[in-house]
């Protein structure tokens, strides 16, 4: 629950207490309204279980996180590692790209390397936010840092993580999406290709 929402929570329940029409039962009222009060908040938002992280997607940042999903989507088809990235000023896609580990024979070809390197020569990156489907590793957040990028939109950090402090500590915003559909395609690779996946993070199975 966010701060906003306990806050708010906190001051139904007040209302409640000194509400003088609320019956004898009102603990068990007041249980009640929370469960429904964290559903409409769920539902508010346009998701369910949404973290305070998934709450800071703006409809842009979700447009840009699901073309940066569309390119791991189609590194996985191509047999890649699929994780996809984006390159954004505001609303002006500066590029996209994926892993192409595989099918450039390139283990530098990060999603998130990949798509700064077909945005070109770029004066400052000051202004821009940097979508990837999946957390980025440290030469991918080491790249961030070095170019100073102010704000990653992450897919999801559960099938690999890590570096998220890394980037708060030198000043980057980290917003984690929690995407559903990005994870379960990390699972799916992960599953299906565990020695491809060991690969792309340097780890030995
Ligand atoms: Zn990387």
């Amino acid at each position: 629950m966010t701060e906003e929402e306990t806050v708010v929570q906190q001051m139904v329940v007040q209302q409640m207490v000194v509400q003088p029409l609320v019956p004898p039962g009102a603990a068990t009222c007041t249980v009640t309204f929370t469960a429904i009060f964290t559903r409409i908040t769920a539902t508010r938002h346009g998701m369910n279980g949404a973290t305070p992280d998934s709450l800071m997607l703006s409809p842009t940042d979700q447009f840009h996180l699901r073309r940066a999903y569309d390119e791991a989507v189609i590194g996985f088809d191509e047999g890649g590692c699929p994780i996809g990235s984006l390159l954004a000023r505001g609303d002006v896609v500066l590029a996209s790209g994926r892993n192409r580990r595989v099918q450039q024979g390139d283990p530098i070809a990060h999603g998130e390397m990949d798509a700064l390197r077909r945005a070109g020569r770029q004066t400052t990156y000051r202004d821009t936010t940097l979508y990837t489907s999946l957390s980025p590793c440290m030469m991918c957040s080491g790249t961030i840092v070095q170019f100073g990028i102010p704000r990653v939109v992450i897919g999801e950090n559960q099938n690999f993580g890590g570096n998220e402090d890394f980037l708060r500590e030198r000043g980057v915003q980290v917003v984690i999406a929690n995407d559903p559909g990005c994870i379960a395609l990390m699972e799916r690779f992960i599953r299906e290709k565990p020695e491809l996946w060991a690969e792309d993070i340097a780890q030995q199975l």
